[in-house]
């Protein structure tokens, strides 16, 4: 009785009051392969607008934990929510609606070879979200000027450095108007000069509304502009603090031990 009661309660509270756009609740999340227990029974919520870091050893899970929420993983067992609403039933034409509102940024950028700057931007507003050609080239151009990039729009990516190839990666990613954008290592691949403009966009994004989970192995930029830093190792979640709390007093000892390798 009661628990017929706490449905229903909950049910209506939901529709009465929408689950703000932007939130992600992994619950009970286990990834395997094969035998490889990656990602052990992780239960996570990130709020909507939340700067997320998520920190650990290389092979601990990181990108496969962002790489399930919008499905290029599927789990193997547990839940994921998004915006309150479950993914792992999601196919087809709600797989991609989940992944509209889900963007993703690659370490290795993944722009389309044989097409410029702006044509890899106005691709997906296009054919994805039903733009004309004018409006899909006059927001793909906003775009650029907001990555400072608005003199490279008729550039092929081989003209390009991998800085300016990562924030045309990340204007292609805005085009969709994302509640999400989660970030696996987006300046590992990039020459040292160049980490610092991707990181520059990236931080103009932060606390913009819409919600970043990053990978990332810039501790400092961690520091500077995540809510908070989890650390994974093993496949779980051994830690998760306010940055200056993780970065300054580390509690579990392989997080100090990470720590102590990476700073
Ligand atoms: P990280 O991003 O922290 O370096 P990953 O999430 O890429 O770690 O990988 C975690 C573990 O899962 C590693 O042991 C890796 O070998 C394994 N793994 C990742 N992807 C696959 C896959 N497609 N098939 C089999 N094993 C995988
Ligand atoms: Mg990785």
């Amino acid at each position: 009785m009661l628990s017929g009661l706490f449905s229903t309660s909950v049910a209506f509270a939901t529709e009465v009051f929408p689950v703000r756009k932007g939130t992600v609740a992994f619950r009970g999340v286990t990834k395997r392969y094969g035998d490889n227990v990656v990602l052990n029974g992780i239960d996570l919520q990130v709020a909507a607008g939340e700067v997320l870091a998520v920190c650990g050893p290389s092979g601990s899970g990181k990108s496969t934990l962002i790489r399930l929420i919008n499905q290029l993983e599927t789990l193997s067992s547990g839940e994921i929510e998004v915006d309150g609403q479950p993914t792992s039933t999601l196919s087809g034409r709600s797989l991609r609606e989940l992944r509209r509102h889900v963007g993703f940024v690659f370490q290795q950028f993944n722009l389309y070879a044989h097409l410029n700057a702006l044509d890899n931007i106005t691709l997906a507003l296009r054919h994805i979200h039903g733009k004309s050609a004018d409006d899909a080239q006059a927001i793909a151009l906003a775009l650029l000027a907001r990555v400072g990039l608005q003199d490279k729009a008729h550039h092929f990516p081989s003209q390009l450095s991998g800085g300016q190839q990562q924030r045309v990666a990340i204007a292609r990613t805005l085009a969709a108007d994302p509640h999400i954008i989660l970030f696996d290592e987006p300046t590992s691949a990039l020459d040292p000069e160049m980490i610092g403009e991707v990181l520059q966009v990236m931080k103009s994004l932060a606390h913009s509304g819409i919600t970043l989970i990053v990978v990332t192995h810039e501790m400092q930029f961690a520091r500077e502009i995540a809510d908070r830093v989890i650390f994974i190792d093993g496949g779980e979640i051994l830690e998760q603090a306010a940055p200056e709390q993780f970065f300054s007093a580390p509690q579990h000892p392989r997080a100090q031990r990470f720590l102590q390798k990476v700073l």
